[in-house]
Protein backbone atom coordinates (compact mmCIF):
# COMPACT_ATOMS: atom_id res chain seq x y z
CA UNK A 1 0.00 0.00 0.00
CA UNK A 2 1.09 3.23 -0.82
CA UNK A 3 2.60 6.32 2.05
CA UNK A 4 1.68 9.91 1.70
CA UNK A 5 2.96 12.88 3.56
CA UNK A 6 -0.13 14.52 5.32
CA UNK A 7 0.88 17.68 7.81
CA UNK A 8 3.28 15.69 9.76
CA UNK A 9 2.35 12.67 9.45
CA UNK A 10 3.35 9.50 7.54
CA UNK A 11 0.04 7.91 6.33
CA UNK A 12 -1.19 4.93 4.36
CA UNK A 13 -3.59 4.88 1.57
CA UNK A 14 -6.70 4.03 4.13
CA UNK A 15 -5.68 6.60 6.25
CA UNK A 16 -5.81 9.20 3.32
CA UNK A 17 -9.23 7.74 2.06
CA UNK A 18 -10.31 8.82 5.34
CA UNK A 19 -9.39 11.93 5.67
CA UNK A 20 -10.02 13.29 2.66
CA UNK A 21 -13.71 11.57 2.88
CA UNK A 22 -14.07 13.44 6.61
CA UNK A 23 -12.65 16.49 5.10
CA UNK A 24 -14.07 17.03 1.77
CA UNK A 25 -11.83 18.31 -0.66
CA UNK A 26 -12.26 21.80 -3.40
CA UNK A 27 -11.69 20.68 -7.33
CA UNK A 28 -10.36 23.11 -9.36
CA UNK A 29 -12.62 24.24 -12.37
CA UNK A 30 -9.87 23.42 -14.54
CA UNK A 31 -9.97 19.62 -13.26
CA UNK A 32 -13.53 19.80 -14.63
CA UNK A 33 -13.12 21.51 -17.40
CA UNK A 34 -10.48 19.07 -18.62
CA UNK A 35 -11.48 15.71 -17.57
CA UNK A 36 -15.79 16.45 -17.16
CA UNK A 37 -15.98 14.62 -20.77
CA UNK A 38 -13.48 12.14 -20.69
CA UNK A 39 -13.91 10.62 -17.06
CA UNK A 40 -16.60 10.33 -14.47
CA UNK A 41 -16.49 13.69 -12.99
CA UNK A 42 -19.28 15.93 -12.84
CA UNK A 43 -20.52 19.13 -10.90
CA UNK A 44 -23.50 18.04 -9.67
CA UNK A 45 -22.67 16.82 -5.76
CA UNK A 46 -25.56 13.85 -6.69
CA UNK A 47 -23.56 12.23 -9.01
CA UNK A 48 -20.62 11.38 -5.50
CA UNK A 49 -17.86 11.72 -7.19
CA UNK A 50 -14.54 9.42 -6.52
CA UNK A 51 -10.99 9.37 -7.85
CA UNK A 52 -8.54 6.50 -7.33
CA UNK A 53 -5.21 6.97 -5.51
CA UNK A 54 -2.41 5.28 -7.11
CA UNK A 55 -2.44 1.77 -5.60
CA UNK A 56 -6.38 1.76 -6.85
CA UNK A 57 -8.12 2.85 -3.38
CA UNK A 58 -11.45 4.64 -4.24
CA UNK A 59 -12.29 7.84 -2.83
CA UNK A 60 -15.19 9.55 -2.33
CA UNK A 61 -14.41 13.23 -3.69
CA UNK A 62 -17.34 15.77 -2.39
CA UNK A 63 -16.37 18.80 -3.62
CA UNK A 64 -17.42 21.10 -0.56
CA UNK A 65 -18.65 24.13 -3.11
CA UNK A 66 -21.03 22.19 -4.37
CA UNK A 67 -21.99 20.14 -1.63
CA UNK A 68 -23.06 23.20 0.38
CA UNK A 69 -25.62 24.28 -2.76
CA UNK A 70 -26.97 20.89 -2.68
CA UNK A 71 -27.63 21.03 0.68
CA UNK A 72 -29.32 24.63 0.75
CA UNK A 73 -32.11 23.20 -1.74
CA UNK A 74 -32.11 19.93 0.08
CA UNK A 75 -32.97 21.45 3.48
CA UNK A 76 -33.93 25.00 2.50
CA UNK A 77 -31.93 25.98 4.90
CA UNK A 78 -31.91 30.27 5.52
CA UNK A 79 -28.71 31.85 4.64
CA UNK A 80 -28.03 32.65 8.55
CA UNK A 81 -27.62 28.91 8.62
CA UNK A 82 -25.53 28.64 6.00
CA UNK A 83 -22.97 31.32 7.13
CA UNK A 84 -22.95 29.43 10.92
CA UNK A 85 -22.30 26.44 9.19
CA UNK A 86 -19.89 28.44 5.96
CA UNK A 87 -16.48 28.43 8.19
CA UNK A 88 -16.64 24.39 9.45
CA UNK A 89 -17.06 23.79 5.79
CA UNK A 90 -13.43 24.85 4.85
CA UNK A 91 -10.82 21.85 3.72
CA UNK A 92 -7.36 21.76 3.16
CA UNK A 93 -7.44 19.35 0.47
CA UNK A 94 -7.97 20.28 -2.66
CA UNK A 95 -7.65 18.43 -6.30
CA UNK A 96 -5.59 20.37 -9.43
CA UNK A 97 -4.06 20.35 -12.36
CA UNK A 98 0.00 20.05 -12.32
CA UNK A 99 1.47 19.41 -15.58
CA UNK A 100 -2.14 19.06 -17.22
CA UNK A 101 -2.89 15.96 -14.95
CA UNK A 102 -4.88 15.80 -11.47
CA UNK A 103 -2.90 16.03 -8.29
CA UNK A 104 -4.14 16.14 -4.84
CA UNK A 105 -2.90 18.63 -2.52
CA UNK A 106 -3.14 19.61 1.26
CA UNK A 107 -2.88 23.02 1.68
CA UNK A 108 0.04 24.01 -0.49
CA UNK A 109 1.85 20.30 -0.60
CA UNK A 110 1.39 18.06 -3.19
CA UNK A 111 -0.13 14.68 -1.74
CA UNK A 112 -0.39 12.37 -4.29
CA UNK A 113 -1.07 12.33 -8.32
CA UNK A 114 -4.82 10.65 -8.49
CA UNK A 115 -6.87 8.81 -11.15
CA UNK A 116 -10.26 9.23 -12.47
CA UNK A 117 -12.44 6.59 -13.06
CA UNK A 118 -13.57 6.34 -17.22
CA UNK A 119 -16.75 8.14 -18.69
CA UNK A 120 -19.61 6.67 -18.54
CA UNK A 121 -23.06 8.38 -19.70
CA UNK A 122 -25.06 6.80 -17.03
CA UNK A 123 -26.23 9.89 -15.33
CA UNK A 124 -27.63 11.76 -18.70
CA UNK A 125 -29.92 8.76 -18.78
CA UNK A 126 -33.81 8.39 -17.81
CA UNK A 127 -35.84 5.27 -17.67
CA UNK A 128 -38.93 4.38 -19.70
CA UNK A 129 -41.02 5.72 -17.40
CA UNK A 130 -39.02 9.05 -17.21
CA UNK A 131 -37.29 8.84 -14.10
CA UNK A 132 -33.39 10.38 -14.22
CA UNK A 133 -30.59 8.08 -12.73
CA UNK A 134 -29.09 11.19 -11.48
CA UNK A 135 -30.63 11.96 -7.73
CA UNK A 136 -32.27 8.39 -7.65
CA UNK A 137 -29.27 6.31 -8.55
CA UNK A 138 -25.47 6.39 -7.96
CA UNK A 139 -22.17 4.15 -9.54
CA UNK A 140 -19.64 3.51 -6.70
CA UNK A 141 -15.92 2.69 -7.24
CA UNK A 142 -15.57 0.65 -10.09
CA UNK A 143 -18.35 -2.41 -9.99
CA UNK A 144 -21.05 -1.01 -7.96
CA UNK A 145 -24.59 0.75 -8.50
CA UNK A 146 -26.47 2.06 -5.46
CA UNK A 147 -29.46 3.94 -5.13
CA UNK A 148 -29.73 6.81 -2.73
CA UNK A 149 -33.25 6.06 -0.61
CA UNK A 150 -35.30 4.09 -2.60
CA UNK A 151 -38.56 4.56 -0.12
CA UNK A 152 -38.94 7.10 2.18
CA UNK A 153 -38.12 6.96 5.98
CA UNK A 154 -40.54 7.15 8.25
CA UNK A 155 -38.80 7.53 11.42
CA UNK A 156 -37.20 10.73 10.13
CA UNK A 157 -40.46 12.10 8.79
CA UNK A 158 -41.91 11.49 12.53
CA UNK A 159 -38.78 13.93 13.23
CA UNK A 160 -36.28 11.09 14.45
CA UNK A 161 -33.71 11.44 11.72
CA UNK A 162 -30.26 9.85 12.33
CA UNK A 163 -28.24 13.11 12.73
CA UNK A 164 -26.13 11.86 10.92
CA UNK A 165 -28.01 11.48 7.96
CA UNK A 166 -29.02 13.74 4.96
CA UNK A 167 -31.71 11.20 3.03
CA UNK A 168 -33.44 11.52 7.05
CA UNK A 169 -32.80 15.09 7.02
CA UNK A 170 -34.66 15.60 3.70
CA UNK A 171 -37.71 13.39 4.80
CA UNK A 172 -38.02 15.40 7.90
CA UNK A 173 -38.05 18.54 6.31
CA UNK A 174 -40.26 17.83 3.97
CA UNK A 175 -42.67 16.42 6.46
CA UNK A 176 -42.12 19.49 8.71
CA UNK A 177 -43.34 21.88 6.01
CA UNK A 178 -45.97 19.22 5.12
CA UNK A 179 -44.68 18.70 1.88
CA UNK A 180 -45.25 14.99 -0.14
CA UNK A 181 -42.17 12.90 0.42
CA UNK A 182 -39.84 12.20 -2.73
CA UNK A 183 -41.33 9.90 -5.53
CA UNK A 184 -40.46 6.45 -5.16
CA UNK A 185 -38.35 4.67 -8.07
CA UNK A 186 -41.07 1.28 -9.22
CA UNK A 187 -39.24 -1.98 -9.44
CA UNK A 188 -39.34 -1.49 -13.02
CA UNK A 189 -37.33 2.08 -12.83
CA UNK A 190 -34.71 -0.32 -10.31
CA UNK A 191 -34.51 -2.91 -12.97
CA UNK A 192 -33.76 -0.93 -15.91
CA UNK A 193 -30.91 1.65 -14.02
CA UNK A 194 -29.17 -1.95 -12.71
CA UNK A 195 -29.33 -3.54 -16.61
CA UNK A 196 -27.88 -0.39 -17.98
CA UNK A 197 -25.25 -0.20 -15.37
CA UNK A 198 -24.28 -3.89 -15.88
CA UNK A 199 -24.51 -3.49 -20.00
CA UNK A 200 -22.62 0.00 -19.71
CA UNK A 201 -20.69 0.68 -16.54
CA UNK A 202 -18.76 -3.05 -15.77
CA UNK A 203 -21.08 -2.81 -12.61
CA UNK A 204 -21.22 -6.68 -11.05
CA UNK A 205 -23.15 -5.42 -7.40
CA UNK A 206 -25.98 -3.53 -5.83
CA UNK A 207 -26.79 -2.37 -2.98
CA UNK A 208 -30.78 -1.75 -2.19
CA UNK A 209 -31.63 0.28 0.32
CA UNK A 210 -34.20 2.62 1.94
CA UNK A 211 -35.43 4.37 4.93
CA UNK A 212 -36.66 2.55 8.03
CA UNK A 213 -40.95 1.85 8.21
CA UNK A 214 -42.51 1.46 11.41
CA UNK A 215 -44.42 -1.70 9.99
CA UNK A 216 -42.03 -3.96 8.75
CA UNK A 217 -44.11 -5.18 6.07
CA UNK A 218 -44.24 -1.99 4.53
CA UNK A 219 -40.33 -2.44 4.03
CA UNK A 220 -41.09 -6.17 3.00
CA UNK A 221 -43.32 -5.16 0.10
CA UNK A 222 -40.80 -2.35 -1.08
CA UNK A 223 -37.95 -4.91 -1.10
CA UNK A 224 -39.68 -8.19 -2.19
CA UNK A 225 -40.81 -5.77 -5.23
CA UNK A 226 -38.23 -5.01 -5.80
CA UNK A 227 -36.33 -8.38 -5.51
CA UNK A 228 -38.86 -9.70 -8.29
CA UNK A 229 -38.12 -7.34 -10.58
CA UNK A 230 -35.18 -7.86 -10.27
CA UNK A 231 -35.55 -11.56 -10.72
CA UNK A 232 -37.62 -10.94 -13.88
CA UNK A 233 -35.57 -8.26 -15.37
CA UNK A 234 -31.90 -8.33 -14.78
CA UNK A 235 -31.76 -12.18 -13.84
CA UNK A 236 -29.66 -13.14 -10.85
CA UNK A 237 -26.68 -14.98 -13.62
CA UNK A 238 -26.32 -11.53 -14.68
CA UNK A 239 -25.50 -9.89 -11.39
CA UNK A 240 -21.94 -11.58 -11.15
CA UNK A 241 -21.21 -9.70 -7.86
CA UNK A 242 -23.21 -9.03 -4.94
CA UNK A 243 -26.61 -7.92 -3.87
CA UNK A 244 -26.85 -6.16 -0.56
CA UNK A 245 -29.62 -5.61 1.16
CA UNK A 246 -29.55 -2.54 3.95
CA UNK A 247 -32.90 -3.52 6.00
CA UNK A 248 -34.78 -2.58 9.14
CA UNK A 249 -34.41 -5.64 11.11
CA UNK A 250 -37.77 -7.18 11.02
CA UNK A 251 -39.56 -9.07 14.11
CA UNK A 252 -39.55 -12.09 12.29
CA UNK A 253 -37.18 -13.54 10.47
CA UNK A 254 -39.39 -15.42 7.98
CA UNK A 255 -38.92 -12.06 5.90
CA UNK A 256 -35.24 -12.47 6.05
CA UNK A 257 -35.46 -16.15 4.67
CA UNK A 258 -37.61 -14.62 1.87
CA UNK A 259 -34.63 -12.12 1.42
CA UNK A 260 -32.26 -14.11 0.80
CA UNK A 261 -33.93 -17.11 -1.45
CA UNK A 262 -35.16 -13.96 -3.48
CA UNK A 263 -31.13 -13.62 -4.39
CA UNK A 264 -29.82 -11.04 -1.62
CA UNK A 265 -26.25 -12.20 -0.77
CA UNK A 266 -25.91 -10.28 2.40
CA UNK A 267 -27.86 -8.46 4.12
CA UNK A 268 -27.30 -5.22 6.51
CA UNK A 269 -28.90 -4.01 10.05
CA UNK A 270 -26.56 -1.10 10.59
CA UNK A 271 -26.64 0.10 14.18
CA UNK A 272 -24.64 3.01 13.03
CA UNK A 273 -23.13 4.25 16.97
CA UNK A 274 -22.89 1.60 19.39
CA UNK A 275 -22.69 3.44 22.70
CA UNK A 276 -26.08 3.75 24.09
CA UNK A 277 -26.24 7.01 25.35
CA UNK A 278 -24.77 8.39 21.93
CA UNK A 279 -26.74 6.33 19.94
CA UNK A 280 -30.10 7.45 21.75
CA UNK A 281 -29.65 11.24 20.72
CA UNK A 282 -27.74 10.33 17.51
CA UNK A 283 -30.10 6.96 16.17
CA UNK A 284 -33.05 8.02 17.42
CA UNK A 285 -35.82 6.32 15.31
CA UNK A 286 -33.47 3.26 15.43
CA UNK A 287 -32.89 2.98 19.01
CA UNK A 288 -36.66 3.63 20.12
CA UNK A 289 -38.64 2.38 17.47
CA UNK A 290 -36.59 -0.33 16.27
CA UNK A 291 -34.16 -1.18 19.43
CA UNK A 292 -30.48 -2.26 19.61
CA UNK A 293 -31.74 -5.32 20.63
CA UNK A 294 -33.62 -6.46 17.63
CA UNK A 295 -30.74 -5.25 15.41
CA UNK A 296 -28.50 -7.87 17.49
CA UNK A 297 -31.11 -10.51 17.34
CA UNK A 298 -31.71 -10.20 13.58
CA UNK A 299 -28.05 -10.24 12.82
CA UNK A 300 -26.88 -13.33 14.91
CA UNK A 301 -29.94 -15.30 13.13
CA UNK A 302 -28.50 -14.53 10.04
CA UNK A 303 -25.01 -15.18 10.93
CA UNK A 304 -26.21 -18.46 12.87
CA UNK A 305 -28.43 -19.87 9.69
CA UNK A 306 -26.29 -18.00 6.71
CA UNK A 307 -23.22 -18.58 8.12
CA UNK A 308 -20.11 -15.97 9.24
CA UNK A 309 -20.01 -12.85 6.99
CA UNK A 310 -23.80 -12.97 5.49
CA UNK A 311 -25.11 -10.16 8.58
CA UNK A 312 -23.12 -7.12 8.37
CA UNK A 313 -23.80 -4.02 10.68
CA UNK A 314 -22.32 -0.61 9.40
CA UNK A 315 -20.58 1.76 12.24
CA UNK A 316 -20.18 5.46 10.79
CA UNK A 317 -16.46 6.28 11.73
CA UNK A 318 -16.10 9.19 13.66
CA UNK A 319 -18.97 9.32 15.92
CA UNK A 320 -17.82 7.83 19.20
CA UNK A 321 -14.90 6.89 20.97
CA UNK A 322 -12.89 4.45 19.89
CA UNK A 323 -13.56 2.20 23.29
CA UNK A 324 -17.38 1.60 22.49
CA UNK A 325 -16.45 0.90 19.04
CA UNK A 326 -13.89 -1.59 19.81
CA UNK A 327 -16.61 -3.28 22.62
CA UNK A 328 -19.13 -3.19 19.59
CA UNK A 329 -17.14 -4.53 16.51
CA UNK A 330 -15.63 -7.14 18.51
CA UNK A 331 -19.23 -8.25 19.44
CA UNK A 332 -19.93 -8.32 16.30
CA UNK A 333 -17.09 -10.45 14.68
CA UNK A 334 -17.22 -12.77 17.35
CA UNK A 335 -20.50 -13.85 16.43
CA UNK A 336 -19.58 -14.09 12.33
CA UNK A 337 -21.01 -10.37 11.79
CA UNK A 338 -19.36 -7.91 9.96
CA UNK A 339 -18.78 -4.82 11.55
CA UNK A 340 -17.91 -2.49 8.60
CA UNK A 341 -17.15 0.50 8.71
CA UNK A 342 -18.33 4.11 6.39
CA UNK A 343 -16.67 7.34 7.39
CA UNK A 344 -18.56 10.29 9.07
CA UNK A 345 -18.97 13.24 6.64
CA UNK A 346 -19.81 16.30 8.83
CA UNK A 347 -19.47 18.85 6.88
CA UNK A 348 -23.02 21.06 6.98
CA UNK A 349 -24.64 18.47 8.90
CA UNK A 350 -23.43 18.66 12.51
CA UNK A 351 -23.94 15.63 15.05
CA UNK A 352 -24.60 16.88 19.01
CA UNK A 353 -22.96 20.33 17.67
CA UNK A 354 -20.10 18.93 16.31
CA UNK A 355 -18.68 18.68 12.57
CA UNK A 356 -15.11 18.00 13.49
CA UNK A 357 -13.59 14.99 11.92
CA UNK A 358 -11.60 12.10 14.00
CA UNK A 359 -7.68 12.80 13.66
CA UNK A 360 -5.10 10.50 11.84
CA UNK A 361 -4.42 8.12 14.82
CA UNK A 362 -8.24 8.19 15.60
CA UNK A 363 -8.89 6.24 12.02
CA UNK A 364 -5.50 4.51 12.43
CA UNK A 365 -6.45 2.54 15.68
CA UNK A 366 -9.66 1.94 14.04
CA UNK A 367 -8.14 0.35 11.04
CA UNK A 368 -5.61 -1.53 12.73
CA UNK A 369 -8.75 -2.70 14.99
CA UNK A 370 -10.88 -4.18 12.03
CA UNK A 371 -8.19 -5.77 10.63
CA UNK A 372 -7.17 -8.33 13.67
CA UNK A 373 -11.01 -8.73 13.81
CA UNK A 374 -11.56 -9.47 10.12
CA UNK A 375 -8.41 -11.67 10.36
CA UNK A 376 -9.22 -13.09 13.97
CA UNK A 377 -12.74 -14.32 12.67
CA UNK A 378 -12.03 -15.03 9.16
CA UNK A 379 -14.38 -12.31 8.21
CA UNK A 380 -13.93 -11.46 4.30
CA UNK A 381 -15.97 -7.99 3.86
CA UNK A 382 -18.10 -7.02 0.36
CA UNK A 383 -16.66 -4.64 -1.78
CA UNK A 384 -15.03 -5.69 -4.60
CA UNK A 385 -12.80 -2.98 -6.27
CA UNK A 386 -14.17 -0.37 -2.94
CA UNK A 387 -16.89 1.67 -2.62
CA UNK A 388 -16.88 5.60 -1.75
CA UNK A 389 -17.37 5.73 1.52
CA UNK A 390 -16.97 2.33 3.47
CA UNK A 391 -13.21 1.38 4.40
CA UNK A 392 -14.07 -2.35 5.23
CA UNK A 393 -13.02 -4.21 1.77
CA UNK A 394 -9.53 -1.67 1.98
CA UNK A 395 -8.94 -2.81 5.50
CA UNK A 396 -9.53 -6.30 4.52
CA UNK A 397 -6.88 -6.09 1.66
CA UNK A 398 -4.72 -4.39 3.73
CA UNK A 399 -4.63 -7.06 6.21
CA UNK A 400 -4.49 -10.04 3.71
CA UNK A 401 -1.24 -7.71 2.67
CA UNK A 402 0.23 -7.48 5.91
CA UNK A 403 -0.16 -11.46 6.63
CA UNK A 404 1.14 -12.46 3.09
CA UNK A 405 4.42 -10.42 4.09
CA UNK A 406 4.45 -11.52 7.25
CA UNK A 407 4.53 -15.55 5.73
CA UNK A 408 7.38 -14.24 3.22
CA UNK A 409 9.80 -12.83 6.03
S1 LIG B 1 -33.19 5.36 9.96
FE1 LIG B 1 -31.90 5.22 8.11
S2 LIG B 1 -32.87 6.53 6.54
FE2 LIG B 1 -33.79 7.01 8.54
S3 LIG B 1 -32.62 8.78 9.25
FE3 LIG B 1 -31.64 6.95 10.12
S4 LIG B 1 -30.02 6.35 8.65
FE4 LIG B 1 -31.41 7.83 7.62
Amino acid sequence: MNRYRFANYDIDSIELKCLVISRGVKIDKNVYKKFSKTNRLNTNAMTCNCFKLPDDTIVMATDLGFHLSALSSMFSWDNIKLYKYMEDMKTGFKISLIDDEPVLLYGAEIVTPIKLLPYTDFYKQKTSSGMPYMGNAVLQGCDWVAFQCLWPCEYAASGKPCQYCFSGGQFEALARRNKPMPFIPSPKDVSEVINYAIDNCNVNSLQITGGSTFKAETEEKHITSYMNSINEKVGLEKIKGEILLYITPPDKTYVIDNYFSQGASRIACSLEVWDDKLAASITPGKREFTTKERHIDALTYIAEKYGPGKAFSNFIIGLEPLESLIEGATYLAERGIIPSASIWMPFGKPVNGSMKAPDVEYFRAVKEMLAELYTKYDLSPAGNCGLNVCVERDIKKWAEGKQTLSLNT
